[in-house]
């Protein structure tokens, strides 16, 4: 199970959903475990943050990483992309504080990306759930229990003939990501429109990025790409907020009703609680090395998982990605 980045940079433009401002980003190629890091071209050349649970700094409606006054707003779609198709380092670069909104869904970033991804010979860290947690919050429940590869179910309901309640399923792996899951757009209500833009929200948001419902159904005239898009969606948001473990999970987690804030607190929890999960490391002929070692470690750092944690590698030095 090796690690992958791409094989040349790749370029999006767009505008960005709640800022509504223009944005170029680059995605490009990077090291073996310097994992996934946004850079602010706009404001200089050490202007990275990375992508991690630790640089979250605000989950109302979509998650942003920020480090001191460096903000990345909307991440999850991009992060989605690169976690379902498996790949582990990248610097991505915008000249603006949100990524592009493209269709509202992974689909334009997963087209390109998928046609480069490019093996790295170092293996990947894998965090591998040995006992199930639950994490409760409000209406919210999120549940993870071990299996032998990274499944999702997402469980959805809205007081709204449209939506209802929804749930779906998936293994997630690449086919499977970008078949039944990049394409799943975001959506939101009609009549939230209106108080998002008088909160300087939703700026850029239309019925080009998202699936829009109002009292009587959907308002794109084209309908629903599928008819559990929301669950679908759900679980692309999942996915993308998960990339921020820094490293791939391997288990089942069933969420009901979740959003970016309890999916971050979720991981918090998870990171906390050591006793439920193993780091490993897997060979191409699938023998698997538990790295007891490394987990303590995590333990005493009583917060995350990162594949720097990895004892280094050489030609690699921790000191340079310093973000
Ligand atoms: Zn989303």
């Amino acid at each position: 199970m090796w690690q992958h980045t791409i094989k040349k940079e790749i370029s999006f433009a767009g505008v960005g959903l709640h800022s509504g401002k223009p944005v170029k980003m680059v995605v490009k190629p990077a090291a073996a475990n310097t994992g996934i890091r946004f850079k602010r071209v706009d404001l200089g050349k050490d202007a990275i943050v990375r992508a991690s649970m630790r640089r979250v700094s605000d989950t109302a409606l979509a998650t942003t990483l920020s480090k001191d006054d460096i903000f990345v707003g909307t991440t999850e779609h991009l992060l989605a992309a690169l976690c379902g198709l498996e790949i582990d380092n990248v610097l991505v670069e915008l000249n603006s504080d949100e990524l592009p909104i493209m269709d509202g869904s992974a689909g334009p970033f997963v087209q390109l990306l998928k046609k480069n991804r490019k093996e790295q010979k170092v293996s990947r860290l894998m965090m591998k759930i040995t006992k199930e947690m639950t994490f409760r919050s409000g209406d919210t429940e999120i549940h993870i229990k071990p299996f032998d590869g990274f499944k999702v179910t997402s469980k959805v309901q809205f007081d709204h003939p449209v939506i209802q309640s929804q749930s779906y399923t998936v293994n997630v792996d690449r086919d499977s990501f970008v078949k039944e899951i990049a394409a799943a757009r975001t959506f939101g209500f009609l009549e939230q429109v209106e108080y998002l833009r008088a909160n300087g929200k939703a700026l850029g948001g239309s019925l080009e990025n998202a699936v829009v419902i109002d009292r009587d159904g959907i308002v794109n005239t084209e309908g629903l790409r599928f008819a559990d898009e929301f669950a679908r969606h759900k679980i692309l948001d999942l996915v993308g907020d998960f990339a921020l473990l820094g490293c791939p999970l391997l288990g089942h987690v069933i969420a009901c009703r979740g959003g970016h804030t309890q999916h971050v607190a979720f991981m918090r929890m998870l990171a906390n609680n050591p006793d439920c999960w193993e780091l490993v490391k897997r060979s191409e002929d699938g023998q698997e090395s538990v790295l007891d070692k490394m987990r303590m470690a995590t333990r005493a750092a009583g917060e995350m998982v990162l594949p720097f944690l990895l004892p280094p590698v050489p030609g690699f030095h921790p000191a340079k990605i310093a973000c």
